[in-house]
């Protein structure tokens, strides 16, 4: 069985000794050989002291985004190349935040995934639906259409479910809502990927804490979690990851 992947994003938080002693605390708790992968997403600006301090640990290095060309003139962004240079393995693509915050769409993010996994970093792409589309009983329909637009065609990264209204409020989604919505995409991710979508890993990120961890990465078909908040603080993370399977 694929191990179950926790993801920490702790985006635009905390300054360079933060980032150290974050980074170190969750390096020093992780064991190597057993449990689930284990992968913190810095800022940018981090990324190269988290390296360092991730070093010879069992815990992997993530960026929050990436640029979709390789190189060239494009003031301020950062290239996936540049990202596996500096020893990155996985990128977060299509956050809500950054759709909602950067006008990025369902294309972009896709054209990134293929920047992503040519520079051999594994993509981490997020859908979502917001509250309001929620309300209106368009998950589904969003979800579908965030797959379809997101993920290239040869996709071979991680989906991560993050319904917009639980990010960060404290309230994850239900477990039923959960289960509700991993069975869907578990289905359309088959219906557009065939043999590859059946064995995509999943994960489910919104207000994720140690409290209902346990719970959440029993769901059929988690493949893990994505975890912002609750990554900031090393014990909490680590419950987390203590609370896989
Ligand atoms: C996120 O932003 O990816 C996230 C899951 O945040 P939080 O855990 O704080 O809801």
């Amino acid at each position: 069985m694929t191990s179950q992947v926790i993801i920490g994003n702790w985006k635009m938080n905390g300054l360079v000794a933060d980032a150290r002693t974050l980074a170190r605390a969750v390096a020093d708790g992780v064991s190597s050989d057993t449990g689930p992968r284990v992968v913190v997403c810095p800022s940018f600006v981090h990324l190269s002291t988290v390296a360092a301090e991730l070093s010879g640990s069992a815990v992997a290095l993530g960026a929050q985004d990436c640029h979709h060309e390789g190189r060239g003139a494009f003031t301020g962004d950062i290239s996936a190349p540049m990202l596996a240079d500096i020893g990155v393995r996985y990128v977060i693509l299509g956050h809500s935040e950054r759709r909602a915050g950067h006008q990025e769409l369902d294309e972009m993010v896709r054209q990134k995934a293929v920047a992503a996994a040519s520079a051999g970093l594994v993509p981490v792409v997020c859908v979502g639906e917001t509250q309001d589309q929620r309300a209106a009983g368009q998950a589904r329909d969003v979800i579908g259409y965030q797959i379809e637009g997101s993920l290239p065609q040869d996709f071979a990264g991680i989906v991560a479910y993050e319904p917009v209204w639980a990010i960060g409020t404290g309230q994850s989604a239900s477990i039923d809502d959960i289960a509700d919505m991993m069975a869907f995409i578990r289905a359309e991710l088959a219906r557009q990927f065939g043999e590859g979508g059946k064995t995509m890993q999943i994960l489910y990120g919104g207000s994720v804490t140690p409290r209902d961890a346990s719970a959440i990465l029993r769901v059929a078909e988690v493949g893990g979690a994505l975890v912002g908040g609750a990554s900031l603080k090393p014990e909490s993370f680590l419950d987390i990851v203590r609370a896989s399977a």
